[in-house]
């Protein structure tokens, strides 16, 4: 009975009834093994099922977690975003009884293909099988038009980084959230969230402090105070903002800065913690 009971509660139509929650995955460890604050890879996972990168996806998963992610969104091939994606395959390889769905550009996919998974830097596992069928599989999608992944809706648009990158929102009907990825300056991902009726979450970079707003240019990516300037671009008033991709070398100045922008209900994204909206 307890099991039925246990079984039910986990039907995906439950799901729309609670919040939906995600985790900005550890990727650094001190010296005892506990995970630390200073993020080195992204990889997010929302309701233990869907991963946005796959950074540290091999390594920061629980066993449950690795038993139901079956989805990843890839914003982009730098690898910070797919460091540990071969792996998280190649581990789940001969258990898997249905591919790994990896959603991405047509871009993308031919850079993961062209520079991960080309047969040297790691095996091309979307031309691999185990005796349950394929082990991992493309979805591509195009930027503009939304596209379903597990009991979620996304649509993705071109964000201003050095490499073909997209932000998204990401919506389960009642709770909607946006992930900017790896970005400078952009619009095209303000008029998506600005057409967007409600907001719950903005997650948004902010990789280098102030001082080296030269190299965040070059490298297309916010201080703290061009963050400032693009979130003026936002209509929707009053919405948690949680800053991430902080670069773990400036990480104490980069927070200093954030804080004293002195933007309401904007926080450093904590590592590991379960946010639900
Ligand atoms: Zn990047
Ligand atoms: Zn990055």
């Amino acid at each position: 009975m307890a099991y039925t009971e246990a079984a039910l509660s986990s039907f995906p139509e439950n799901q729309t009834l609670t919040p939906v929650k995600i985790q900005l995955l550890p990727s650094t460890f001190d010296d005892k093994g506990r995970a630390t604050q200073e993020q080195r890879l992204t990889c997010y996972l929302i309701d233990d099922c869907v991963a946005i990168d796959a950074g540290s996806i091999a390594i920061a998963l629980s066993t449950e977690q690795r038993n139901h992610v079956r989805d990843i969104i890839i914003t982009h091939p730098h690898m910070d975003h797919i460091a540990s994606l071969p792996i998280f395959i190649d581990d789940l390889f001969g258990f898997l009884d249905r591919p790994v769905r990896i959603h991405a550009t047509e871009e993308v996919i031919n850079l993961l293909e062209r520079d991960v998974f080309n047969w040297t830097v790691y095996p091309r596992f979307s031309e691999l099988r185990n005796e349950r069928g394929p082990v991992m599989e493309y979805v591509p999608f195009k930027v503009g038009v939304e596209f379903k992944v597990a009991h979620l809706k996304v649509t993705a648009v071109n964000v201003n980084h050095i490499v073909p990158t997209v932000g998204m929102i990401v919506s389960d009907e009642k709770t909607t959230l946006a992930f900017s990825s790896d970005t400078a300056e952009t619009e095209e991902f303000w008029q998506l969230v600005n057409r967007t009726e409600r907001i719950d979450a903005l997650l948004i970079e902010a990789s280098f402090p102030n001082s080296l707003s030269k190299l965040a240019e070059d490298s297309r990516h916010f201080t703290p105070k061009s963050l400032k300037r693009e979130l003026g671009k936002i209509k929707h008033k009053g919405i948690d903002i949680l800053t991430v991709h902080l670069k773990p070398a400036y990480r104490e100045t980069v927070v200093e800065e954030l804080k004293a922008l002195d933007i309401p209900k904007l926080n450093v994204m904590e590592i590991g913690h379960a946010y639900e909206w």
